[in-house]
């Protein structure tokens, strides 16, 4: 397997992945979604809130805050001694009061932002403080308190670490110079403009821009343009949505790949075990 990093930054990759199939490509994929465990707020204990936004609909809205994560700090809620009943281990609590005193104009309020969340860990904090969560006009108050675990995407969407994380295969596109009259028809049909004519040469640039559309070959009347893909090549991107670096959901994302596959060995092998000491049964 070979991975060839193509651009990075701290909240998105893009990488291609060579000398697999399409079966690990999609459980790598699926892990990064599903199972790279990320903090969000789970509980709400709502105070005071005489703002215009019902409780459930605010508590809705700080579930889906992204909060920065720190996978060596915190255990599951189901994997930590005190039985999930959120100690330090499994959980953070964050407080929130902002009321609207000093608003003049009707017109006018106060927004509560992300920003406004007080952590009782100053590593586990809003990745964006400019999320707006509720307006509060002349007199509203909220008050309430919110509490964070990790958790899965799998179960909530809000657990999710990436926003993106998808993959395609890598175009292969042959052009048969000997046929092509450089009429330009595929070059008004591709929708990525990556065919150009210079210098009277069909020439193709960013080819890993091509969407596999096909229209090139549709529109060429020479059969001069084929487009194709490697079925063991894969052009990945993820886009984090800030609790943890993309890095580290790969990594993890590979490190639980990896217990799956051992958990399912041994369970393998328990089986053929079992079948050897008690002898084929047949249904
Ligand atoms: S449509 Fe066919 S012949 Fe025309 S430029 Fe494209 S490849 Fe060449
Ligand atoms: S397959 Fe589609 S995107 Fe790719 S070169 Fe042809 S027209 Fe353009
Ligand atoms: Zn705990």
């Amino acid at each position: 397997m070979n991975v060839q990093i193509l651009e990075q930054t701290p909240d998105m990759l893009r990488f291609i992945l060579e000398d697999v199939d399409a079966s690990f490509a999609n459980a790598l994929r699926r892990i990064m979604i599903a199972e790279v465990p990320t903090l969000a707020i789970e509980d709400v204990i709502i105070i005071e809130n005489t703002s215009a936004l019902y409780d459930e609909i605010l508590a809705h809205r700080l579930g889906l805050i992204p909060l920065k994560t720190d996978l060596e700090s915190f255990v599951l809620p189901q994997d930590c001694g005190c039985g999930g009943t959120n100690c330090p281990r499994c959980s953070v609590t964050l407080t929130l009061v902002k009321e609207a005193k000093e608003i003049d104009t009707q017109d006018d309020s106060v927004i509560v932002y992300s920003g406004d969340l007080i952590s009782q860990d100053p590593e586990v904090v809003p990745v964006n403080d400019l999320i707006p969560l509720v307006k509060l006009d002349k007199g509203h108050r909220t008050e309430l308190e919110a509490i964070a675990q990790l958790g899965k995407g799998k179960t909530h969407a809000k657990w999710q670490p990436v926003a993106t994380c998808s993959y395609k295969y890598i175009p292969i596109i042959d052009l048969n110079t000997q046929e092509c009259t450089v009429c330009g028809d595929c070059v008004e049909s591709c929708p990525q403009n990556i065919l150009k004519i210079e210098e009277n040469r069909l020439t193709i640039q960013n080819m890993l821009d091509c969407i596999l559309c096909k229209l090139c070959e549709d529109t060429c009347d020479f059969n001069a343009i084929k487009v194709r893909w490697d079925n063991r090549i894969f052009a990945f991107v993820l886009e984090s949505t800030g609790a943890l670096p993309t890095e580290k959901i790969i990594k993890k994302a590979i490190e639980i790949l990896q217990e799956k596959a051992a958990t399912f060995k041994a369970e393998i092998e328990l089986i053929q075990e079992g079948e050897k000491s008690e002898g084929y049964r047949p249904n």
